[in-house]
């Protein structure tokens, strides 16, 4: 079932400000197309990404000034003071540029700046056409494919870093999964994220619908003991399902996976929420002597 109340999402231009010497060299603009290309993938072709290089800006002070704390000190000493220096030495042209492209700021910084999505003080900076810059994700040139997907999904979706359990936390971009454990790739967005940027398809699961149903970009709902399951397929590098609770169409401003069941070849022509309840009931046998009861069980997390 397609989400039809989710607009398509247009495509999103970014500025990069390259705070340094020189232009940045060609394997930076080779990366931020491996970022497009990767969203495109993980959103199914809903998610276009492009970017727009800006002049590149040396503040007079040396960037490791700005760096204290990798950049997230207190002012003037942060990164928040090194985007407005930089912003305010640019010229009247690229302001306009910025302006363009609706404020969305990546800036690229050499030094001991550490990856982050932060808004700028004061209000931000006026970039004229009636428009403001308030907020910017910064990294640095050799930033990976993971940390840049990561802070964009700070930047221009307003995700949140998921603070789940450690042995979980490598399944989703914003909680551990842009650092790649999970193959080289870093992990897509979870299942709840993707739903809620309308990037994925939501199926109503039957008790005896199997396995072989869903796919990544089609996730599975069902309610049991008053609750909704969101349940989601993941097949690399090994076959699994992803257990989420779900909040309908809005699915949580910070979605917690709850579980994770590794399918053998045998589990995939088996029903999906049989596989689920089993795995349920296992967990809370070993996890409590309670009464079975999955709401008490699984909340929080
Ligand atoms: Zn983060």
């Amino acid at each position: 079932m397609a989400s039809p109340d989710v607009p398509a999402n247009p495509e999103i231009i970014i500025g990069v400000l390259p705070i340094m010497a020189q232009a940045p060299a060609a394997q930076v603009s080779q990366q931020l197309n491996a970022v497009a290309n990767w969203f495109s993938a993980v959103s199914q072709h809903r998610c276009h990404l492009s970017f727009t290089i800006l002049p590149a800006i040396l503040p007079q002070r040396p960037i490791s000034y700005f760096a204290i704390a990798g950049g997230m000190g207190p002012p003037p000493q942060n990164s928040q003071s090194l985007v407005r220096a930089a912003l305010d030495q640019l010229e009247p042209e690229s302001l306009g540029k910025l302006a363009q492209v609706q404020s969305h700021l990546l800036a690229i910084a050499t030094g001991p700046i550490k990856p982050h999505t932060w808004h700028l003080l004061g209000g931000g900076k006026w970039l004229g056409q009636k428009v403001w810059c308030n907020r910017y994700a910064i990294i640095q040139p050799d930033a990976s494919l993971g940390t840049i997907a990561h802070e964009l999904g700070h930047l221009l979706f307003n995700w949140p870093d998921l603070i789940w359990e450690k042995r979980l936390a490598d399944e989703c971009l914003m909680a551990w999964g842009a650092l790649g454990t999970y193959g080289k790739q870093p992990s897509p967005p979870c299942g709840p994220l993707r739903v809620q940027m309308g990037w994925c398809d939501t199926v109503y699961l039957h008790p005896s619908d199997p396995v072989i149903k869903l796919t990544f970009s089609k996730v599975g709902l069902f309610r049991w003991h008053q609750i909704e399951w969101l349940i989601e397929y993941r097949s690399e590098p090994r076959p699994r399902l992803l257990l989420y609770r779900s909040h309908g169409k809005n699915p949580g401003t910070h979605p917690k996976i709850l579980g994770r069941i590794f399918l053998e070849k045998e589990d995939f022509g088996k029903s999906v929420v049989g596989l689920v309840a089993s795995h349920l009931r296992k967990t809370v046998r070993e996890h409590s002597n309670c009464k079975f009861n999955a709401r008490r069980a699984f909340q929080p997390l």
